[in-house]
């Protein structure tokens, strides 16, 4: 069976000096491939390195995250562009970007840097990753504006509406350890075509519910979510695997291994 980790924060400092360990674990639970998504120039970097560090398993994602527009360093995202417009067959999609509604005095700078992370998409004709925590109708609207390749929403939970419109789009959803015990986001998975879905963990962002319980989030917890997703879908486990991997090949343009 193959898994997939579509968004994971490989850079964060919680796994400074882990690395190793968690991609061991991840290739014994079958994980084939980690996208690991950037959230500033630095981790961008990082990330780049960790990709090649590890072929064909951790695949990098860059762009600058919603949370850290306000402590951009002077000409950080001029330099992050150029970065990222250097590393042509490194980056496989623009993310994590978006806007957050929970950082409201931040706005204007929230759509400036989002709106330069779409243009940077479109130039590279590569597809984005997208944070969108209260802003998801917005973005929904937003989007047709853009000449963006394909569009995946991270952690997709609400409105169910958005969730039509985006699928009538042809855009794609992830979902992550949840789906295990919400609801609401069992609802989702529910509701959306096993074809525009996508597992992930967002590792380092920790799950307090069982079966998780607070201890360190690793790539190898998507078992958990697939076994979710076939037990809210109703189709085996292998199935949903073997649809989930066909969709990362089709959303990222990457042949697994
Ligand atoms: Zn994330």
């Amino acid at each position: 069976m193959k898994l997939i980790d579509a968004h994971v924060h490989l850079s964060d400092a919680e796994y400074a000096d882990r690395i190793d360990e968690l991609v061991v674990d991840a290739k014994n639970a079958g994980v084939t491939a980690l996208v690991s998504n950037s959230m500033d120039l630095k981790t961008c970097q990082n990330d780049v390195k960790l990709s090649q560090e590890y072929p064909n398993l951790v695949y990098a994602a860059l762009g600058i995250h919603p949370w850290n527009v306000n402590v951009l360093k002077e000409n950080e995202l001029q330099e992050t562009i150029a970065f990222i417009q250097n590393q042509k067959d490194n980056v496989k999609a623009i993310g994590e970007i978006g806007l957050d509604y929970k950082y409201e005095t931040i706005w204007e700078k929230q759509m400036m840097v989002f709106d330069e992370m779409l243009h940077l998409a479109e130039t590279l004709n590569i597809p984005v990753i997208i944070h969108s925590r209260g802003t998801t109708e917005k973005i929904v609207e937003m989007l047709p504006s853009y000449r963006v390749k394909r569009v995946l929403l991270h952690w997709f939970s609400y409105p169910m509406s958005a969730l039509y419109k985006a699928v009538d789009k042809g855009y794609f959803i992830t979902e992550g350890p949840p789906a295990s015990y919400s609801n609401g986001i069992r609802d989702v998975i529910d509701k959306v075509p096993l074809t525009n879905l996508l597992t992930e963990t967002d590792g380092p962002v920790k799950y307090w519910k069982s079966p998780y319980n607070g201890q360190l989030t690793k790539p190898s917890f998507v078992r958990n979510v697939v076994e979710a997703v076939s037990e809210i879908k109703k189709i085996q486990v292998d199935e949903v695997a073997k649809q989930i991997a066909s969709n990362f090949e089709v959303f990222f343009d990457i042949k697994l291994n």
